[in-house]
């Protein structure tokens, strides 16, 4: 047995914080009881200075770009961005591999539990099989030519075997401006007859919405760069938001990844729809690429619950929800703490179908441990750091 006492608990389970909380696991780390410590005589309890939350879920990583943390400019935009990310692909495995494990390990560190992890390949399979975190992957589509969504569909539903003992697995779209319609029905057609968890990114950057709109802004001049013919694509006069959210499929949780730039009419508009949406934030992501960060006001006058993501190493310098945290509140003082608390980890859980095990803090859950340092007033502050309990 083992116990964990703390200035304050947050269990996120729907109750008000415990001052001089108590928590009580089994020596796996399942929780027995969560109560308020009051007896100074038990020399078994160590008392920390800070607060103790859920270990972390981390709804958004590319565990597969580790190996280009620093090599990409900062704040240039997402298509040169993503030009830098093709140009750079072609390292070695193994120095592909190391820098996964690392990452991992450094997740690991700062108190991640659980991930949502985007893959174009199966390097990372065995390090996912192996690792203290649990993990979800999204193999991702990418590809806007409408006579490859066939065969798309097919190799990432193939993919899915290699990840076998990696956790859970679904397909998935990658974003707005690298699909065609022809994908899309494809996909539709797909998770009619699959369980199949969506994550796809949504309006990280103007362009995409500029594309649907006119059909003009970076995205055209980027296919033009590639040599890939879009004369097929036909603008929609909306934001891609809007103009996809009507093709979505039905019957699954769609995870909505950045939304840097979704306005406030688009946030409305999903209201209509009763798909299991959630946002997903990476703010580091965006002021490492774009500079910018997502109207964080307009998402919390949605009904939708929200998560957190670090994104990879190639576009943030950590791995790490906490330090996510921290840029959401100096962005927006006003967001409570326990709203953010929620965003790091019931909410991811609920998207992930772990709740029964993650996300809050009650008996019988096997959530991780974390304690936060240099908690005032209620809420975190730059010198917060976390350190994993269990
Ligand atoms: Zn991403």
């Amino acid at each position: 047995m083992k116990k964990f006492t703390a200035d304050y608990v947050f269990t996120v389970d729907g109750k008000t914080p415990i001052p001089n909380g108590l928590v009580v696991t089994d020596d796996e780390g399942r929780i027995l009881s969560v109560s308020s410590y009051n007896d100074d005589n038990d020399k078994s309890i160590i008392h920390h200075k800070g607060i103790i939350v859920p270990g972390f879920i981390n709804s958004h990583c590319h565990l597969e770009l580790s190996h280009l943390k620093g090599k990409i400019e900062e704040k240039e935009g997402l298509p040169n961005f993503i030009k830098k990310v093709l140009a750079l692909r072609n390292v070695s495995e193994k120095e592909i591999i190391t820098a996964m494990k690392e990452a991992d390990k450094l997740m690991e560190k700062n108190g991640i539990v659980a991930v949502g992890d985007i893959s174009n390949t199966s390097i990372s399979a065995d390090i996912k099989a192996q690792s203290n975190i649990k993990y979800h992957t999204f193999i991702e589509m990418v590809g806007i030519d409408p006579d490859i969504a066939d065969e798309l569909v097919e190799k990432a539903d193939a993919m899915k075997s290699e990840f076998a003992n990696a956790g859970s697995v679904s397909i998935t779209l990658h974003a707005a401006y690298t699909l065609s319609k022809n994908l899309l029905k494809n996909f539709r057609k797909y998770c009619k007859t699959h369980k199949n968890l969506i994550s796809i990114h949504n309006q990280e950057n103007d362009d995409e919405n500029a594309l649907y709109r006119y059909k003009t802004g970076a995205f055209v001049d980027f296919y033009k760069d590639l040599g890939i013919n879009i004369d097929h694509f036909v603008a929609m006069s909306k934001n891609t938001l809007q103009a996809l959210v009507p093709l979505f499929p039905q019957n699954q949780n769609i995870l909505l990844v950045h939304n840097t730039f979704t306005s406030l009419k688009d946030v409305y508009m999903l209201k209509r729809f009763d798909h299991g949406f959630y946002w997903c934030f990476c703010p580091g992501a965006n002021l490492y690429i774009e500079n910018t960060l997502p109207h964080f006001d307009f998402f919390t006058k949605s009904e939708l619950p929200a998560t957190l993501g670090t994104d990879s190493l190639a576009s943030n310098k950590t791995l790490s929800i906490l330090e996510e945290m921290k840029i959401v509140k100096n962005s927006r003082p006003e967001i409570s703490f326990e709203t953010m608390l929620q965003w790091a980890t019931l909410n991811g859980a609920k998207f992930f179908g772990w709740e029964g095990e993650l996300g809050s803090i009650e008996k019988g859950k096997k959530p991780g441990l974390n304690l936060i340092t240099n908690f005032k007033d209620g809420h975190i502050t730059d010198k917060s750091e976390v350190v994993k309990l269990i």
